[in-house]
């Protein structure tokens, strides 16, 4: 790593945050080489050098201001109790951390961990949960495949992450506990930083919320009668209102708008229903707003 002056962001080397992290940075006009995954890369087109790390050391560079930025999991975060901003939910990456037991056992409630032993890769945070409910366990930290444990007689009970849910499955565990809703974040150092710095920040924040908006938007247009136009406009919850255009048919409009791309299929049949026709829907690259 360099002592160049240069903004520094943190990226996971290689794991389930590392091609989503890097695709992130370079959708918001970040030129760097990524194939070789060395160290450090300088980008070719800003003072930035992006720097390649375990997921679980992340939190603590950019603690200590070694990193500026990073980009890294709600869960490390937590587990290593990092004292970093975190601005920006980049919502990829999504999974919980949760209590599972073996499909055999009766669960009441977190009362039952009582006395137990609970295994986990996470164990800040599973004491830290424990304590809250003023719950005795033995924690045993397991650096991996710690869904084995229970079959193993390693451990009562696991305290993993769940995405699918079907490694618990696979292994025969129920989720009984969610103690952890989990997502990447952006997250910023708190010590200080220069101005220009902290300009160049702010600019990459503003742009990774427009890609953000962008990815969770869509571009609707569709054609409709003036008689039925109020009824399909009342449907759409745009980011603003609606655009309205006019149709060489006098007695017809086409109305434009961004809407947002969770339902669009349902939003889509009901526009149908009331009346809209040769409705389109269209990605969506940048939105500034
Ligand atoms: P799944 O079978 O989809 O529930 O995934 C569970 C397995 O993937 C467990 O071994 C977890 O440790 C791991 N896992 C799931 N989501 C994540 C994540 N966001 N980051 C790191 N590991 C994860």
């Amino acid at each position: 790593m360099l002592r160049n002056g240069k903004l520094k962001i943190a990226v996971q080397k290689k794991g389930r945050l590392s091609d989503q992290s890097i695709n992130l940075l370079q959708s918001i006009g970040l030129d760097f080489d990524a194939s070789s995954r060395q160290l450090f890369s300088l980008c070719r087109n800003l003072p930035i050098e992006i720097i390649f790390l375990r997921d679980d050391d992340i939190p603590e560079y950019v603690q200590d201001g070694i990193c500026q930025l990073g980009i890294v999991g709600l869960n490390e975060i937590e587990e290593r109790n990092a004292n970093v901003q975190k601005p920006i939910d980049l919502e990829f990456s999504k999974c919980r951390l949760s209590i599972a037991a073996p499909e055999t056992v009766e669960w009441t409630s977190v009362k039952d961990l009582q006395g137990k032993k609970i295994a986990t890769s996470y164990p800040f945070v599973t004491k830290q949960f424990l304590s809250q409910n003023k719950i005795d366990a033995e924690v045993i930290y397991i650096s991996g495949s710690v869904e084995i444990c229970p079959s193993l007689g390693v451990s009562d009970y696991i305290c993993d992450l769940v995405s699918t849910g079907s490694t618990l499955r696979k292994n025969k565990l129920v989720e009984t506990e969610r103690i952890l809703e989990s997502s990447a974040f952006l997250i910023q150092t708190k010590k200080e930083i220069t101005t220009e710095k902290q300009d160049l920040i702010d600019k990459l924040m503003t742009r990774i919320v427009a890609f953000l908006r962008a990815e969770n938007s869509k571009y609707l247009r569709l054609n409709v009668s003036k008689k039925k136009m109020d009824s399909v406009i009342e449907l759409l919850p745009g980011l603003n209102n609606p655009t309205i255009l006019p149709l060489s048919d006098p007695n017809m409009v086409s109305v434009h708008a961004v809407i947002s791309k969770n339902g669009s299929w349902e939003l889509m049949e009901s526009l149908k229903e009331n009346g809209a026709e040769g409705i389109l829907l269209s990605s969506i690259e940048k939105v500034l707003l």
